[in-house]
């Protein structure tokens, strides 16, 4: 694919569904010419980008993400808003696909003029699947989406990746944990801004409201994230479509908050600069491994390590000497 990134620039500007496709498409590229269009690409639109609730929403396989994000965001559009929703799911790389990605899901939504679904891209790497988002979350924005919702699996690292690009960070649980948070690492508890325990409907609505309790019980052991913000657990049917709108009141609730304060902006700007950090890391570790002095040396290097003959440490400065020095 050739690419003209200013004219696609305007496309996506424009509200365009189908740049904003390709532009993501572009994104995701990992080949050389496509990245220097890609930034390209971004350096337009960013100045447009930035006008969105960010959301991140996680939660264990079967917790009811995807039929969640899909009444939530049929009442959000009905709000007069535009929706994008986006995976972060470095999971799944040898199918070449992603549990996140199957078509089938959210199909109302994905019908629904008002909002743009994009699968995660099969990259292997959390480091490349969250660079992918971050950007793609820009083209959306910079396209007139006014809500972006990262949805990511609440199984690996890939919770804190999505917490650090995010505005607010939902974790939906299900009733019928007894007395603790249900095999899910206390770490991720800690990023949520809000809890949300879904399924509370038919036999499970009175269990839904015990675990709400208990969780609400729970969170107040834990230190809150922010002096300002109480994390509040609400119950939801996503199935019903009943709660919702109380999560999306929460949603603009924090944001008010956060604003009042000066978090809103001071959690973004944290964020790029850690993003801006973990660009220099990959790119220098990337350089580094290019490098032709390095490549003469690293085998050699490796095999001492390995068996033992140097430290790692030793051999970590020589080759960092060596790329200096080339
Ligand atoms: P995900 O893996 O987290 O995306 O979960 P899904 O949205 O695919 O839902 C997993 C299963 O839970 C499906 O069979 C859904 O129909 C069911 N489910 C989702 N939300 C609810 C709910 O609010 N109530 C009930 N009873 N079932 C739900």
């Amino acid at each position: 694919m050739s690419v003209d990134p200013i004219a696609l620039a305007k496309g996506v500007l424009a509200g365009d569904r189908r740049s904003v496709a390709r532009a993501i498409t572009l994104i995701e590229s990992t080949r050389v010419d496509h990245r220097e269009a890609a930034e390209a690409l971004l350096h337009e639109i960013l100045p447009h980008s930035g006008r969105s609730i960010r959301v991140g929403i996680t939660g264990v396989p079967g917790a009811g993400k995807s039929t969640f994000i899909e009444a939530f965001g049929l009442h959000v559009v009905e709000q007069g808003h535009k929706l994008a929703v986006l995976a972060v799911d470095p999971s799944s790389p040898r199918t070449g696909g992603s549990i996140l990605g199957d078509k089938t899901r959210m199909e109302e939504l994905s019908r629904d003029i008002r909002a743009f679904i994009r699968p995660s891209p099969s990259s292997c790497t959390l480091g490349g699947v969250a660079r992918r988002t971050r950007e793609a979350m820009l083209v959306c924005e910079a396209a007139g989406f006014d809500v972006v919702v990262v949805e990511t699996v609440g199984v690996g690292q890939s919770e804190t990746a999505v917490a650090d690009m995010v505005d607010m960070f939902l974790l939906l649980l299900v009733p019928g944990g007894g007395d603790e948070l249900q095999g899910i690492k206390k770490g991720i508890v800690e990023l949520a801004d809000a809890i949300v325990v879904n399924k509370a409907d038919g036999d499970l609505a009175q269990a839904a409201k015990r675990a709400a309790q208990d969780y609400s019980n729970a969170l107040h052991l834990l230190t809150p994230a922010s002096a300002a913000w109480a994390v509040p657990v609400l119950t939801c049917s996503a199935l019903e479509r009943a709660g919702v709108a109380d999560v999306w009141s929460t949603i603009g609730q924090y944001r008010d908050t956060m604003q009042g304060c000066g978090r809103f902006s001071g959690r973004r700007a944290e964020q790029a600069q850690a993003w801006m950090w973990n660009e220099i890391a990959e790119t220098l570790l990337q350089t580094l491994k290019d490098d032709n002095a390095v490549a003469a040396l690293l085998p050699t290097l490796e095999r001492q390590v390995t068996s033992g003959l140097m430290a790692p440490t030793v051999a970590a400065r020589r080759l960092v000497h060596a790329f200096r020095h080339n």
